[in-house]
């Protein structure tokens, strides 16, 4: 198989790479490699049921396949520089701005239309966080919701697949350098391009590790996020989430100074588990159809920990704290706000009579025995600072789930294209750790689309 470029992984990512290519080289062949299933296939076999806990497939429905980790999410493109990766230290702040913008006009005109655009601009709620030690960090918001964001992928998908080769399940384990560019190896087989994309997000970390290793791509990591998921009344965040639907604060703590943020705010959402080789971790969800609606909110609230010589495995120490809330909890704890400042564990018995209802089943215990206590006093501090702002955040009912780790993506030395130290091979998205986000992502995957178009 021949190919002018070859796209592996259809991650947002890849998926705009695609669209970009064929609407400014139709004249060119692309083919895209997923590890995963075409969307319609895409089913993770827990179903609380008959299927309690993660059995480990070949490759993972929720992260893998058309439309990546992206998939299932909330579907929140934010339009912003503040967060969700580092795009505009590459290509600039307004080319990274217009990008995400352009990505936001291709979702409204593929199935977003209708879908509400929040932003921060102008906010009196700017002014009020910063009364009470908190910064609330500049940024629009297109919330497609989870049920919209699979429509869109849905046409994109119908439209893309007219002109592109998809190859699903088949995960992709060489990358060699030819004469007329690139070759790749898959099971049964191999392919050859002029110009090579990889954009393997997070579930090919380790694959694009020994990639970079074997091809002496340089490469660094050292973050990694850890914390919990808060999950109160919605009423409680309303003034918050009725204006800017997702917030992003930060607040720096007084003991010892460190940065705890909000992330990931669903408003009358859904808390749920996420799988990540094989352990579990929270996340959450909402939706956009009303009846799918819950009276809660939630968000995580997370410490970032950066590491320096000589500890290299970041993503290694997240995993070994989660792995301790799986062996105390059999998955992820739950615990009351008011027994983790009484200093005990929470258990049903306390649980019934919450005036919270959680809407993930988690197991009642202890927070502390889990958490490092830096990141947990970093927690109960930002969750008093959000009292302020947002009254209630600190009530007893409260309810914090255990743990959430935001892992990150080793670095990828790039250049101001996004390309390698090999000359048309470029390396985007979360994958190639300058995007942790969906609009980042797939912005990144139009820019290199764009350059591939006049230089190819
Ligand atoms: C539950 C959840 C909710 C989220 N919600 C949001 C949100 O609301 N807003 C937001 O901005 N971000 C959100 N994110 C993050 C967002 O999904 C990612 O930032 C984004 O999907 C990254 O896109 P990507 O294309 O770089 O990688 P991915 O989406 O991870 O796609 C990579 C693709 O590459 C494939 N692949 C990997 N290795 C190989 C290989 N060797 N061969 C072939 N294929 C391979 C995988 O199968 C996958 O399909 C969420 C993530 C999760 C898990």
């Amino acid at each position: 198989m021949n190919y002018d470029v070859i796209i592996v992984g259809a991650g947002p990512g890849g998926i705009y790479s695609a669209y970009e290519l064929t609407k400014k080289r139709p004249d060119l062949k692309i083919g895209v490699f997923d590890a995963g299933f075409p969307l319609e296939k895409r089913k993770c076999p827990i179903d609380g049921d008959k299927v309690k806990s993660c059995i480990k497939c070949k490759t993972c429905a929720i992260m893998s396949g058309f439309g990546g980790a992206g998939a299932f999410s909330d579907g929140k493109y934010n339009i912003t520089n503040d967060f969700g990766g580092t795009l505009y230290e590459y290509i600039g702040k307004e080319k990274a701005l217009e990008l995400m913008r352009y990505v936001d006009d291709i979702n409204v005109s593929h199935g977003g239309e209708g879908t509400r655009m929040y932003s921060t601009a102008g906010s009196e709620i700017k002014k009020i966080c910063m009364q009470n030690r908190l910064t609330l960090l500049d940024a629009s918001v297109r919330h497609l919701g989870t049920d919209i964001n699979y429509i869109v992928l849905e046409n994109l998908y119908e439209e893309l697949s007219k002109t592109v080769d998809f190859h699903f399940m088949t995960p992709v384990s060489k990358i060699a350098k030819t004469d007329a560019g690139y070759s790749i190896e898959y099971e049964g087989g191999s392919a050859e391009c002029k110009n090579l994309i990889v954009s393997a997000g997070r579930s090919g970390s380790k694959w694009m590790e020994q990639v970079c290793k074997d091809m002496g791509i340089p490469t660094k990591s050292n973050r990694v996020d850890i914390g919990v998921r808060v999950e109160l009344p919605a009423v409680i965040f309303s003034h918050l989430t009725d204006k800017l639907y997702e917030s992003k604060i930060v607040y720096r703590t007084s003991k010892f100074e460190d940065n705890v943020r909000t992330f990931c705010m669903n408003p009358n959402g859904i808390v749920v588990n996420e799988n990540t080789n094989g352990i579990v971790t929270v996340n959450g969800h909402s939706f956009e159809d009303p009846d799918k609606k819950t009276e809660n909110t939630n968000f995580a609230l997370l410490v970032a920990k950066h590491f320096s010589e000589p500890f290299k495995d970041s993503n290694g120490y997240g995993e070994s704290i989660a792995r301790l809330s799986n062996m105390l909890g059999g998955g992820v704890i739950v615990q009351r706000f008011g027994d983790l400042e009484r200093g005990r564990r929470s258990n049903q018995k306390r649980m019934d009579e919450n005036t919270v209802r959680p809407t993930l089943k988690a197991t009642p215990g202890d927070l502390s025995l889990v958490l490092p206590k830096r990141i947990l006093d970093g927690i109960v501090e930002m969750i008093h600072a959000l009292d302020k702002i947002a009254p209630g955040t600190a009530n007893d009912d409260t309810l914090l789930y255990g743990v959430e780790v935001k892992f990150y993506n080793m670095e990828v030395a790039l250049d101001e294209n996004l390309e390698t130290n090999y000359k048309g091979l470029y390396f985007i998205g979360d994958g190639s750790g300058v995007t942790h986000s969906l609009s980042h992502a797939s912005a990144s995957g139009v820019y290199v689309a764009r350059r591939i178009s006049e230089t190819l």
